[in-house]
């Protein structure tokens, strides 16, 4: 099943359009600019750099003159001081421009990574179900990285290259123009083989790119679940998902390879003949005397800088096609704009918090079954709703529509009878607390979980939090007692501790409206009853709608909403409950209502 996800989605990269056009690279350049001044300065060291290596053959030639000709001391001498200065000017230059575009990078996608995350939190839960962790991860790690390398040091080698080519082919011209011409008949073949080549490696880097995606999201999705994988031994079987994955992109390397092979033994075979095609046109030159051997020397270096900047320019030309297709990619990401806002819309001054769903019907995005049907239901506020209802029937659903994770796809939801889409949803979230059956701590201090949900809350009431929801206790038992890490690589909280650690978070909040999803898994009698008086502090004098798994949950709220995926919607008076659950009671609840047995109870 798996493996046939993956496969699903490897199809769907596959099949994805690759666009690449202009807009992006001058998007890339604008979003560049605050990198501006350090790219300039390392124009201004690159083009000395450049003119420098430009100079070099000229002072080469001069002294091979002096050898085959002049036998001219002080010539050797000027030439060798000013091959000294050129070739420190030279170096001094490549330092500083190696060091400033890199900075540069470093700055650029430093920028872009912070930008992308926060694009991608900004997104709605919708698009969370549809994403794959490890996928945007790797677009935040690894696309974000080619962009880098592109962005600043590849531009400048082009830069440089360019200078290069035009300025030794003005000086090829200087110096011999003749035998520039015989040169430059080669140019054409070279032009077209890298032209193959750059789209090749452009088609080959990307698929590589994407297989690489994959696997690295095989590789997060089972370590992250290594507990389960371990439970049912399915070791092996990710062993080889991961490999076969894997191995795909290593036989599209292969063929990057054999790509690579063949072009640069082309490129080295038509170079080397056409030296030799120059040395032998430039040497009978010089037999007739139409030419110096320093003038040949000079030339023949300035066509092997020529040759190695070309070889450079088309090898870069490749890694700028991939940069593009990252960037599309990123691009898309940024540009996504949430159904959902996180901010803006209308504030209630003094929220009482009764809350109404009204005629909601709801289908999730990913999905094509309705799970919610006509839905109509009231929470007074200040009164305890329970929900009660077989596994699937949709509680979390309507859980999840409360906290606005997701838009119903009619009806409405209200809070104190304004639609909570006119709201904003940061403050509107700020009345809602949650608690979730298996609450999640962050890697952090147990203070810092406390006071997740409130900034600057003081010791004293993260403390007064605790207390009430019977975790002070425990926390006071800690070493570090409110400093103790916590979560990955922190202590080991028991399920009961890291729930009333939650309770804490929520109390602190302090809630108009607190969403409770009962825990199903039982914990020891002393926990159990621990987390049940913490709750009940926390749901004192508050609009609660809470999934019940308990018999007591259900006993004592006001009312008591059946949720069942085949639109039964009731709503029972706690009498109704009571006989409800006797019925149930030496069945030993969690109370799962399914429509068999309402039937039999009515
Ligand atoms: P309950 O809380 O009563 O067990 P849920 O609200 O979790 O029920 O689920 C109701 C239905 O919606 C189920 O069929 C479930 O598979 C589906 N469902 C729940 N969450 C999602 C989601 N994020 N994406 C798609 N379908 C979902």
């Amino acid at each position: 099943e798996d493996a046939e996800a993956m496969d699903s989605s490897i199809n769907k990269a596959a099949k994805r359009p690759t666009r690449i056009n202009n807009s992006n690279a001058k998007r890339l350049a604008k979003l560049s600019k605050p990198e501006l001044p350090l790219i300039l300065c390392g124009m201004i060291a690159l083009i000395f750099s450049s003119f420098s290596s430009l100079a070099i053959p000229a002072f080469f030639g001069q002294i091979v003159q002096v050898l085959s000709a002049s036998r001219d001391i002080n010539t050797l001498n000027n030439s060798t001081l000013a091959l000294v200065i050129i070739f420190l000017i030279g170096s001094l230059s490549t330092s500083i421009r190696a060091y400033l575009f890199t900075l540069a990078g470093q700055r650029f996608v430093a920028r872009m990574r912070k930008e992308l995350f926060a694009a991608i939190i900004k997104q709605d839960v919708a698009f969370f179900d549809q994403s794959r962790t490890g996928e945007l991860v790797n677009r935040l790690a690894s696309d974000t990285q080619v962009l880098q390398n592109t962005v600043t040091v590849n531009i400048s080698m082009a830069v440089r290259y360019t200078i290069q080519i035009i300025g030794a082919i003005i000086l090829l011209f200087i110096t011999n123009w003749r035998l520039t011409l015989v040169m430059l008949a080669i140019i054409p073949i070279l032009a077209v083989s890298a032209v193959f080549y750059g789209k090749k490696v452009k088609m080959l880097g990307k698929q590589v790119q994407e297989e690489l995606a994959k696997s690295s999201t095989t590789g997060e999705e089972v370590i992250s679940n290594i507990r389960t994988v371990k439970a049912f031994a399915k070791e092996e079987k990710f062993v080889a998902i991961y490999g076969k994955d894997v191995h795909q992109s290593y036989l599209i390397g292969k063929k990057l390879a054999l790509a690579g092979g063949i072009f640069s033994g082309g490129v080295f075979l038509v170079a080397q003949l056409a030296i030799v095609l120059i040395v032998y046109v430039g040497a009978k030159q010089v037999l007739n005397g139409d030419t110096t051997t320093g003038n040949l020397t000079s030339f023949l270096l300035y066509t092997l800088s020529v040759a190695m900047a070309l070889a450079f320019v088309s090898s870069l030309f490749g890694d700028f096609m991939q940069a593009v297709g990252a960037s599309d990619r990123i691009f898309e990401l940024m540009d996504k704009v949430p159904s959902i806002p996180i901010t803006g819309g209308d504030i209630l001054p003094n929220p009482v918090g009764e809350i109404e769903l009204k005629d909601v019907n709801f289908t999730y995005p990913t999905r094509g079954t309705q799970v919610l049907t006509t839905i109509n239901l009231k929470i007074q506020t200040g009164t305890v709703t329970a929900l009660v209802g077989p596994s699937g029937g949709g509680k979390s659903t309507i859980v999840s529509l409360i906290e606005r994770f997701y838009d119903p796809n009619s009806g409405v939801i209200t809070l104190d009878g304004v639609d909570i889409k006119r709201l904003d949803p940061r403050w509107y979230r700020s009345i809602i607390g949650f608690v979730s059956q298996e609450p999640l701590l962050f890697a952090g201090t147990i203070k810092e979980n406390i006071s997740f949900g409130v900034e600057n809350a003081s010791m004293d009431d993260i403390r007064a939090a605790a207390e009430k929801a019977n975790a002070h206790q425990f926390i006071g038992a800690f070493e570090s007692t409110y400093d103790t890490v916590v979560g990955e690589r922190g202590v080991r909280l028991s399920g009961g501790q890291k729930q009333r650690i939650a309770i804490a978070r929520a109390l602190l909040l302090n809630p108009k409206v607190l969403l409770l999803d009962e825990a199903t898994s039982a914990l020891d009698a002393e926990s159990e009853y621990l987390v049940k008086e913490a709750i009940d502090r926390l749901m004192h004098n508050r609009t609660v709608l809470v999934i019940a798994h308990r018999l007591s949950t259900v006993v004592n709220a006001n009312s008591v909403m059946v949720v069942n995926q085949e639109e039964i919607w009731e709503s029972l008076n706690t009498c109704r409950v009571l006989v409800f659950a006797c019925h149930l009671e030496d069945v030993q609840l969690p109370v799962e209502v399914s429509p068999v047995n309402l039937c039999m109870i009515r």
